[in-house]
């Protein structure tokens, strides 16, 4: 039965918009054919033509159409058999049912008109005598159309609308009125080619074994539930941006050979209620359809952030039911076991802890910023598609960018490329990457930036007093390279290579503030005067000083108490001391970096003569590096301290313009 039924349902040809328009145009073109006077007939002649014609008495009737001032002339049968009149019998593709006339013409002014055909009339012999009849003529067809022709407009522009709206011919999800409680994740299966493959990752050997095992799972499921183990339900890819924590799913999609579902977590979030959760819902149907399948959701905090912070604003009820339906599909009642789910964020320290239980997200994968080596494997990946000089030294070119992420390294490789064909180079070569690291670390060199010699010079000390309390002090940073050539905001800067320290002692917090105060304390061993050019400077120091009196309780005076409470995310407004305390939190502050910033002048009178060595190198050569450096003060005494040095991150102090 439901067959015979479906049948004639499917014979019946689809509606079209088409339809819409092709009536339009034939009820246009029927307007055009019906209105107007285009098959009355009748050939077009002149008034006095006319006057002749009813002197011969060739007319038998001239029928006088007063609104279009036009009058048809009807031969008599044996006018129409003469020469004069040959060809003027009204042809007609379309039979009429009236008599069509042979001429017709525009006659002017009506009373005139009829005055002298009714004189020539009464002249005439001949009987019978030609008849005059009077007419209005409408187009009933024509103004009919016109009546209708708005309403079929209106009603063809309603259709167009509401088709749009409801998906349209092409049934694409997402924007649509109708559609909008649909997941807009994109699906990859085996019809998609997605080229990424775990090849394409560099580095991050832990990461790509765990979502690999993740690919296994659902491949060969048995291997693992034989010994009464349970397929994880979801792996979170934690880390600093650009780590490449989507470049790893899209390798995972690649690879996997199962149904992909990416979208990115704000594609949930719609201006209307309930259709996060909503789309929610409808993403996990598709994927349990589709089972074995994998979901990959970007930027999750985008909703998975913890719910209830901000009771009072009430504007996030949308998105903790978004959260709540997540959490729901994810390990609730009768949940489906083939789906894995992956996030990706890199501000984990906001999810909310119910999404990052086991259970949910089984595993967390911490996708970290490469060391040397793992930006060396980064670089060959992102130099594959480059035309690179011969004797690019890789290790060389990791080691220069400390802390470099692998979208910085990326940018890297694809700014030098740019750089050297500026250049006109047939290769990109060393200096080419160079530049591209430090036009990415330090931004658009300002070559024309108006900078007087005496500001140069007291960049040069500034710069010069960094680098020499630095390489001074035991526990400061070891020194990169330091440059007075203007960059983006800074006028020049000393980067370090400062070491990756799981704990870190106050004598190490008090050296480094120290070395970020010798800029300062270099211009007023010099020059007696200080300037504005520290404020990075100082901003850094304070924040430091103050996060040693308040967090990490390493003041004296205020002794062993923290003020920080890591479950508290949101600034509060009141301060969680009496104001005596604040008042001696000051002291200790500006104590501390009083300190240092004296230790800082002592270290620079006694290597007086040196700095100002290093500082006339600098201004001779604009940048200089660690070689440099160690000619003029000798091997540094600290190197132990450097060769542990694996996983770094670039600091630049910068001055500001
Ligand atoms: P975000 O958290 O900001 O979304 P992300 O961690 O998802 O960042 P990706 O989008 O995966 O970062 O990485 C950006 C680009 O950086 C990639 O397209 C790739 O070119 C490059 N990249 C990052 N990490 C690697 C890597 N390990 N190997 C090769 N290329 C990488």
């Amino acid at each position: 039965m439901a067959k015979d039924n479906k049948k004639p349902k499917d014979k019946k040809p689809k509606f079209s918009p088409y339809w819409v328009y092709g009536a339009l145009i034939a009820l246009f073109l029927g307007f055009q054919l019906f209105s107007g006077d285009s098959y009355e007939g009748g050939n077009t002649i002149t008034p006095q033509d006319f006057f002749n014609y009813l002197k011969e008495g060739d007319v038998a009737r001239v029928n006088i159409v007063k609104n279009t001032r036009v009058a048809k002339v009807y031969l008599t049968p044996e006018a129409q058999t003469k020469e004069i009149h040959k060809g003027s019998k009204p042809q007609s593709i379309i039979p009429s049912a009236t008599e069509l006339p042979n001429y017709k013409f525009e006659f002017g002014d009506l009373q005139n008109f009829e005055n002298e055909v009714n004189l020539i009339i009464k002249d005439l012999p001949s009987k019978p005598k030609p008849k005059v009849t009077f007419d209005t003529e409408t187009n009933e067809l024509g103004n009919l159309l016109m009546g209708i022709l708005p309403f079929i407009l209106l009603i063809g522009v309603w259709i167009f609308i509401m088709r749009r709206m409801s998906g349209g011919a092409g049934g694409g999800a997402g924007g649509q009125i109708f559609n909008i409680g649909k997941s807009k994740a994109k699906l990859f299966d085996e019809k998609t080619e997605v080229k990424t493959t775990f090849k394409d990752v560099a580095g991050l050997e832990g990461a790509k074994e765990e979502v690999q095992e993740i690919v296994d799972f659902l491949k060969f499921p048995e291997k693992y539930t034989t010994l009464g183990g349970k397929i994880p339900k979801g792996a979170l890819l934690v880390g600093p941006p650009g780590t490449g924590k989507t470049l790893l799913a899209k390798a995972v999609a690649g690879e996997a050979k199962v149904p992909f579902f990416s979208l990115s977590g704000s594609d949930f979030v719609e201006m209307f209620v309930g259709v996060g959760a909503s789309r929610v819902r409808d993403l996990f149907k598709q994927a349990k359809e589709k089972s074995p399948s994998i979901i990959f959701i970007d930027e999750i905090d985008a909703i998975g952030r913890a719910r209830g912070k901000n009771a009072m604003s009430g504007s996030n009820d949308e998105r903790e039911n978004t959260l709540n339906q997540l959490l729901t599909e994810m390990d609730g009642f009768g949940t489906n076991t083939n789906v894995i789910v992956i996030a990706a964020t890199n501000r984990a320290d906001i999810l909310d802890k119910a999404l990052m239980r086991a259970g949910r997200f089984d595993r967390q994968i911490f996708v970290d910023l490469p060391d040397v080596r793992e930006r060396e494997e980064i670089f060959e990946v992102h130099l594959r598609p480059l035309k690179k000089a011969e004797n690019l030294d890789l290790d060389f070119l990791s080691k220069q960018t400390p802390g470099f992420s692998g979208a910085d390294i990326a940018n890297v490789c694809n700014e030098a490329a740019l750089i050297a064909a500026r250049n006109n180079k047939k290769a990109v070569d060393k200096q080419d990457f160079l530049d591209a690291v430090d036009r990415i670390i330090g931004g658009l060199e300002k070559k024309n930036k108006i900078i007087t010699p005496s500001e140069k010079k007291a960049v040069a000390y500034h710069e010069a007093g960094h680098a020499t309390v630095s390489w001074m002090l035991e526990h400061a940073a070891p020194l990169v390279k330091v440059t007075i050539v203007p960059r983006g905001r800074s006028l020049g800067a000393a980067w370090y290579l400062p070491e990756e320290r799981l704990i870190v002692r106050p004598e190490q917090m008090l050296d480094e503030m120290c070395a970020a105060l010798g800029g300062r304390a270099a211009e007023k061993v010099i020059f007696n005067k200080i300037s504005t050019g520290a404020l990075s400077d100082l901003e850094k120091v304070t924040k430091q000083a103050r996060a040693m009196v308040t967090i990490y309780g390493l003041s004296d005076q205020i002794g062993n108490l923290t003020y920080y409470d890591s479950g508290q995310s949101d600034h509060g407004f009141t301060k969680p001391y009496s104001e005596e305390t604040a008042v001696l939190i000051d002291k200790e502050i500006s104590k501390i970096i009083e300190e240092q910033y004296q230790r800082a002048i002592k270290l620079l009178e006694e290597n007086k003569d040196k700095l100002t060595e290093l500082a006339e190198v600098l201004l001779e050569k604009e940048v200089i590096f660690k070689d440099n450096l160690e000619k003029i003060f000798g091997k540094r005494a600290f190197l132990k301290e450097e060769a542990i040095t694996s996983k770094s991150a670039i600091n630049n102090t910068e001055e500001e313009a």
